[in-house]
């Protein structure tokens, strides 16, 4: 039965990452996947061309229960190291708005390539073979090494149809978002029945779901720019750090960029708040002189796509010229374009959603990320309670979370080993 130093479940950007470098390290690794090609979600990324990083890495830009311990991980792995990756696998890269680094060529060559680094450093691949069978060291009784002094507690567990026993297990299984790529939280309850914390699963990243006949309904295909807030139990909320983005109306509700990063922090019940027009002010559009003979509905559409305004403008101030218009109706105007209240139906859920908050809490691990409770056991990526904002956050995150696992696995088997050698 093969006994690996490290056996890696799951072969997304974390597992992948996570793998190479430990084998790079002299380590002896397994990495197992349900699916033939590794980076199944990885190759949908950023529109097939995979937006894998930002300029700006902060803890600000992920959803976590423990953002102190998301800092902590990105201390040690910023833009520049995930750009090394690109570099080193030989794939381009641009910057667009928002500091979002994207790859110029297809997102799928990344894990292509990372997998055939990881083949040029001895990783041992079982594809098409999902981790059963868990076992966990003391429930373990099988050798690890030959000689009897050398033996050591191991986890046991089935890949595919082949037993194979790990020194280390890194759990780097992602989330149950997309599931049309076929996912798996098997690991997410077993992590459970071993007695770790677990903050739920929740959808991020997703499209916006509002009322029927809700006032914008119709609009589907307009686009702009615009600012999304929450109205949660009489407190006004803007939490997105970029602030301005773009808002898509779809047949069911919005989506866009400022629809995905609102519903992070979205539950229901929240009232949902956008400014249509975050640049510009409506109150000094009509307020100036050359405006006075304009119907109020004319200056919000010179701004504004013309469905839009029309939807925005209350009908009784629409045909009005903006002389006319009373302090309280300008007011009003500019409540209904800077302040357009609505409170979702809800969310197109896990199906449509990027990504997924919540995961193994930080409370179950420690610093390098090993759990507090199955000495050996790893986490990284999305599988840990850390999900980022729209911008190459999550592959980054499953980028520095795998690096660090690797380190981690190899101090902590050079510890018990002194001498590296694979075994
Ligand atoms: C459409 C879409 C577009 C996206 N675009 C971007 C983007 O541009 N930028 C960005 O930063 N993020 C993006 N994301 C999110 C990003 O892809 C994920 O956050 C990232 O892939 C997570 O990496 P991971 O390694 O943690 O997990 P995953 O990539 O999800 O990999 C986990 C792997 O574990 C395997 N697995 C699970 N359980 C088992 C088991 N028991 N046995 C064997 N194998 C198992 C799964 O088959 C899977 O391959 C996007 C997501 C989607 C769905």
């Amino acid at each position: 039965m093969p006994c690996y130093d490290a056996a890696i479940i799951g072969a997304g950007p974390a597992g992948l990452l996570c793998a190479r470098n430990a084998a790079r390290a002299n380590l002896r690794v397994a990495l197992i996947d349900s699916h033939e090609d590794p980076g199944a979600k990885l190759s949908l990324a950023g529109g097939g061309r995979g937006n894998i990083t930002n300029r700006i890495i902060a803890e600000n830009r992920y959803i976590s229960e423990h953002p102190e311990r998301v800092r902590a991980v990105l201390r040690s792995f910023g833009c520049e190291q995930a750009l090394d990756i690109m570099r080193e696998l030989s794939l381009p890269f641009e910057e667009r708005d928002f500091g979002q680094m994207f790859g110029l060529r297809p997102a799928f060559l990344v894990a292509e390539r990372l997998a055939v680094q990881c083949d040029d450093a001895g990783v041992d691949f079982y594809l098409g073979s999902t981790a059963r069978d868990i076992t966990p060291p003391s429930a373990s009784s099988a050798p690890a090494f030959g000689r009897k002094e050398e033996r050591r507690a191991v986890f046991s567990l089935l890949a595919g149809r082949e037993r194979i026993e790990a020194r280390r297990l890194v759990t780097a299984t992602g989330s149950p978002a997309f599931p049309s790529v076929g996912v798996n939280t098997d690991m997410i309850r077993l992590a459970a029945r071993w007695g770790h914390s677990i903050v739920p699963f929740r959808p991020v990243l997703t499209p916006l779901v509002m009322p029927q006949n809700w006032p914008l309904a119709g609009l589907e295909g307009i686009s702009l720019n615009a600012r999304a807030g929450l109205l949660r139990e009489g407190q006004e909320l803007w939490p997105d750090p970029e602030g301005i983005r773009p808002l898509l109306f779809t047949h069911r509700g919005i989506s866009g960029p400022a629809a995905l990063v609102i519903s992070c922090w979205w539950r229901e019940g929240d009232e949902l708040l956008l400014d249509l027009l975050p640049e510009l002010s409506v109150t000094e559009l009509l307020d100036a002189r050359e405006s006075g003979k304009m119907l109020a509905r004319n200056i919000l559409a010179r701004h504004l796509p013309a469905r839009l305004a029309d939807a925005l403008c209350p009908e009784e101030l629409a045909r009005r010229k903006a002389a006319e218009l009373s302090r309280k109706d300008r007011l009003r105007l500019a409540e209904a374009v800077h302040r357009f209240r609505i409170r979702p139906a809800g969310t197109e859920g896990l199906k449509k959603a990027e990504a997924a908050a919540g995961g193994v809490s930080f409370d179950s691990l420690s610093r390098r990320l090993e759990s507090l409770v199955v000495p050996g056991l790893f986490f990284c990526g999305e599988v840990v309670d850390a999900a980022g904002l729209l911008g190459g956050y999550n592959i980054h995150w499953a980028f520095a979370s795998g690096a660090l696992v690797a380190e981690a696995l190899k101090q902590s088997l050079r510890a018990e080993r002194p001498s590296g050698n694979r075994a």
